[in-house]
Formats: C-alpha cells, structure tokens, sequence
C-alpha cells in the first residue's frame, strides 16, 4: 500500500535534515489552478495575489512558477513584500501593493518600480506631489469602496478625486479597482450591489480599465472580471465558492512524523489539562507538529490525520509542538516511529483542516509554520 507521496528514500534523506514535518508544494498544480482561472476569465487577464508570502506557500516560488505560465500582475499586501519579491522577478511584470502606502513611503515605492494601490483622496495627493517632485509620471492603481468598508476611497471621496485626477499630470491611473465581501457566496445579494457601484464609479472615471474579481468573483460570470482578476485562495487549491464543488486542484500536502506510540488502558488522561480520558483500551501516536506549526489549538479533541486512508482522531489538547492521535482503528503496530500521517492530502483538504477548526482555508494556508521541510516538486 502507497500511504503517502514520498519516497522512503526521500524520507531518509529528509529525517537526517532533522525536519519531521513535511509540506510538498505542487507548483505544477498551481500553473494548472492558474491556467484554469485564466481560461475562466478569458478574454480579461489574470493576476496573482501573492500576500503573505503567497497565503504561506513560497512568494519567491510561486510567483516564478506563474510567471513561467505567464502571469504578469502579481498583487501584495505591504510595501515591504513588493520590496522583497521585485527584484526576484523580471522587469516584465508589475507588483501591486493592495494596503496602499504609508505617508513618507511614496519615494521608495517609486524608486523600486512598485505601483501602490491608493485607497483614498489623501494616498492620491501624496503619491501625485511625489510624481511632481521626482518629475515623473508615477503609475497607480485606484481603488474604491463598494460596500466592504475596509478600503477604498470612500463614495464621498469620489468627485473631489475625479476632480483632482482631470488636473494631474504626474498620476498614470493604469486602472480602477474594488474587492467584493461575499463572492464566495454566489447567492449573497450583496455581490450585485457591489457591482451596480462598481459601475457608479466606472461611470465617473470614463475610459478607465476596471479589476474586480477575487476568486469567488471568478466564479460569479463575466459582470465580475472587469480586465483583470485578482485569484488568491483558487490557485492554492481553496475552494472559490462555499457549498460547490472545489473546481480548483489541491497544491499542498503535509505529512507529518510518528514521534512516539504507546498503548494506553481504560481510564487514561491524554494531553494537557488531562483533558480527554479514554473509556477503553486506546493504541496512541503523537505526531510532531502543534499549534506552532499552524495547526490550531481549536482542532483538539476536534480534528484529525490519516494514514492509509484511514481517519485517526485527534484526542486532548493540541500541544504546541505535537498532537496525539487516536490509533486504534489501525492494525497493530502499523505505526512506528518514523511513519509519516497525512494532515493535509487525498484524504483531508484545506477546507476539512479549516472546518474542523472552526476557521476558513485562508487561516490554515498562512499559518502553515516554518518548521516543516518544504518541498517543491
Ligand atoms: C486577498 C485579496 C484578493 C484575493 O482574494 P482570494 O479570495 O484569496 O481570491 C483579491 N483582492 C484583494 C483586494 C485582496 O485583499
């Protein structure tokens, strides 16, 4: 029986780098995921939002894995990200920096070739002042608040903006954006009142390239894509849309070491706080991974790992370098030190780690820890 996708010889050779966790990120599968969002949105074009160290997976990897698949646009979250990927990827492709910019921070994002996402009539004039000062025409992206309350020029920002834009000379808007709230949500109205905003404002800056569509906003038709989509969680494998069948292939696995089993009688308190008790004879492994290597104290006596297809339930509390499972539904000495669980893989998806914990995929991908030997295949 194969339980998982290394090779005993891999194992071996990782075991003596002292990992005991090991995360494989499947960077063909994601030029897939890619691919398939790029056909999904045909004829606009699709980016790639890469905060967050691309939600946990490798910026550097990632973003030159899409780029071989043609991606262009890649979007991060803080300056200091952009600083970081720009000079790791060609001169042919543009970072985008989705939080805007911090007051003072204009001349460096010029100076790095990195286009800021201004959220507000205040970005706006920094950014333009700058532009005067550096006697360039600076590009930016503009983006505006529909409904989400989080960022974006506010709707009461949007004539005194249009105004000051009309005047500028040192500003090349190269498109306006929004982000939606509830796309993964295809029923949820608030999507088409996004929308109609989205073309309020559209309609007071003629002429202007539009972005709109996160993942979920991929999967909601051609109203939602504008020129150019922002994917983040679809290309990792997440589910874009909530109760729907997840179009998108899995990219990550997590396998996980065996550290230590015994059997256990009737009456027996595992873990901290001796928070669980056995009612009968329990057969335990505890793996070598915790809540510091992202997986949450909320999947105690809640989760769960696999091996051989075989669903073994987390018992007691999460600890912060290791979780006990219950092994009883296995055969007798199946489990060694040494063996490898499966935590994230053909048996479990992000979604099922995510539910289990009372989160969403997003909280699982980022928190994946630093602790696992990752591998790039
Ligand atoms: C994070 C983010 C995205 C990507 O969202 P997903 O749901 O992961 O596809 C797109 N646009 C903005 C503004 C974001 O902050």
């Amino acid at each position: 029986m194969v339980h998982h996708a290394l090779q005993v010889q891999d194992r071996q050779t990782e075991a003596r780098a002292g990992a005991s966790g090991y995360l494989t990120i499947d960077l063909a599968a994601l030029r897939r995921n890619y691919r398939k969002l790029s056909a999904a949105v045909a004829p606009a074009t699709a980016g790639a939002v890469v905060k967050a160290n691309a939600y946990g997976l490798g910026g550097e990897q990632v973003c030159k894995a899409l780029h071989a698949q043609g991606c262009r646009d890649f979007f991060v979250a803080h300056l200091a990200e952009a600083i970081k990927l720009r000079p790791l990827l060609p001169n042919d492709t543009q970072i985008f920096v989705l939080n805007g910019l911090q007051p003072g921070a204009e001349v460096t994002c010029a100076d790095a070739g990195i286009i800021p996402v201004l959220n507000s009539l205040e970005q706006f004039r920094r950014w333009s002042s700058a532009g005067q000062k550096l006697g360039r025409v600076l590009p930016a992206v503009l983006q505006f608040d529909t409904g989400m309350s989080r960022l974006g020029v506010p709707p009461e920002e949007r004539s005194a903006l249009a105004a000051d834009l009309k005047g500028c000379a040192s500003v090349e808007v190269l498109f306006i954006m929004s982000h939606l709230a509830s796309a993964d949500e295809v029923d949820n109205r608030q999507n088409a009142g996004q929308l109609l905003e989205m073309r309020k404002v559209a309609a007071e800056f003629p002429g202007v390239k539009i972005s709109f569509a996160n993942s979920g906003g991929v999967f909601l038709g051609d109203d939602y894509h504008g020129v150019l989509a922002r994917p983040g969680i679809a290309l990792y494998g997440g589910a874009p849309t909530a109760g729907r069948a997840n179009p998108m292939e899995p990219i990550v696995r997590l396998d996980v070491a065996v550290i230590q089993t015994r059997t256990v009688p009737a009456g027996t308190r595992v873990g901290y706080g001796g928070a669980y008790m056995t009612s009968a004879e329990m057969r335990l492994a505890t793996i070598a991974a915790g809540y510091a290597d992202g997986l949450p104290r909320s999947l105690s006596d809640r989760g769960a790992v696999f091996y051989g297809g075989v669903r073994l339930p987390i018992v007691g509390r999460v600890s912060m370098d290791s979780i006990t499972v219950d092994v009883t539904g296995l055969p007798e000495g199946t489990l060694s030190l040494g063996s490898l669980v499966e935590v994230l893989g053909p048996n479990q998806t992000l979604e099922d780690v995510a539910e289990a914990a009372g989160t969403i995929s997003y909280e699982i991908l980022t928190g994946l820890g630093h602790r696992y030997e990752r591998q790039y295949r």
